[in-house]
């Protein structure tokens, strides 16, 4: 049976857009593939208020992320870490041999900027990675906060977003924030299916790449740049993606930026007063995510048992991430969700639970 998907990704997909990433295959050195990057790619900088490249990647967004790290850092870097999507961030970095430090907080908790100024201030720190929602703990840190406290008192730490499972469902306006990389897979807030990242680079961050002894390739900022300049990419791109992407694009401008991030923040509250009505919420109530609610389950409900049932009614949701598996369980409401899907979904879960 059709389950539609209310976990963090991969979110439900709209009719339309399947169909859209199977129209017929083009050449991805033929002029339609250009004019189809050229056309998809302002779309992208209006949804980020930006005019600095916004690069498109055949890969999953960890992959993005360790094109990132391999090019931002000379001296240290330091890791933010407030849960597992944080902690990937740690992990790839030290993969990576680029020297590095985690500050990290207990899950549930938001990174704040004073801890990151701290941190700072005892090393040789040329890069900082930060996760804008963390996906395991449904928690949304003051990037905006943390940003302007590094570009005054940091001014050459690059700032390293993952906005994985925000991007397209909550504002972040890349300029103003003065971030240097902030990149998504299209699998959540964007509501296509999986293969396809977007990464937005700032100019500070492409010199840096400059500098970076054994950048890579393949996630090189300037190897693609140099594909970028001509609406291309340098290695064959997931072209059914980037067709489906552009006529997501079309639908999200036209309910326009400011509709989408309200309606996330609609079906949000919506399934906060649901969960601190019959359960408990997991995360600090002043970060709470609008795109990943993580409900902790006080009642000691079995969340598998839960789940099949909404299977049988066409629904899923999310166990708790790793640790918090059976003791918490999340609900996404991000994508082309809409706030009679919580309802009706909500509606599901109290008749199962007899709530
Ligand atoms: N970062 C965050 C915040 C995520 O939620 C996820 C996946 O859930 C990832 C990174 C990894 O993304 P991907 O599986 O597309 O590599």
């Amino acid at each position: 049976m059709y389950k539609k998907l209310f976990i963090p990704g991969p979110t439900h997909v709209r009719d339309e857009i399947l169909q859209a990433q199977a129209a017929p295959m083009i050449g991805h050195r033929a002029p339609e593939y250009a004019e189809l990057q050229r056309e998809v790619t302002p779309k992208l900088q209006k949804m980020l208020y930006t005019e600095q490249r916004v690069f498109l990647f055949a890969s999953s967004s960890t992959g993005v992320m360790e094109g990132a790290i391999r090019q931002a850092s000379n001296t240290r870097m330091l890791n933010a870490v407030c849960g597992a999507f944080s902690k990937r961030w740690h992990d790839i970095t030290a993969a990576n041999g680029v020297p590095c430090d985690a500050v990290e907080v207990p899950m549930g908790q938001a990174t704040t900027p004073e801890l990151i100024d701290e941190a700072l201030s005892k090393g040789d720190y040329d890069a900082l990675t930060v996760v804008l929602n963390e996906t395991s703990t449904g928690l949304t840190n003051p990037v905006p906060e943390i940003a302007e406290r590094v570009r005054k008192k940091y001014p050459d730490v690059l700032i390293l977003v993952d906005a994985v499972s925000a991007m397209a469902g909550i504002k972040i306006p890349f300029d103003e924030w003065g971030i240097d990389v902030c990149l998504a897979g299209v699998q959540k807030c964007f509501a296509l299916p999986p293969g396809l990242a977007v990464c937005a680079v700032s100019e500070r961050a492409m010199e840096r790449s400059k500098q970076v002894a054994n950048s890579g390739y393949y996630f090189d900022y300037w190897v693609n740049d140099k594909y970028y300049q001509r609406g291309q990419t340098p290695a064959t791109p997931a072209v059914s993606l980037i067709q489906a992407l552009n006529a997501q694009m079309d639908a999200i401008l036209t309910e326009g930026l400011e509709k989408r991030w309200t309606r996330h923040e609609a079906m949000a509250k919506k399934v906060r007063a649901w969960a601190k009505k019959n359960f408990r919420l997991y995360s600090d109530e002043r970060y709470l995510s609008n795109t990943v609610t993580n409900v902790e389950n006080v009642r000691e409900i079995d969340v598998v048992a839960l789940n099949n049932a909404l299977g049988e009614r066409g629904a899923v949701i999310s166990n708790g991430y790793g640790s918090l598996k059976g003791k918490c369980f999340r609900i996404a409401h991000m994508g082309d969700l809409t706030i009679q899907d919580i309802e009706w979904l909500l509606g599901q879960i109290d008749d199962i639970l007899g709530l």
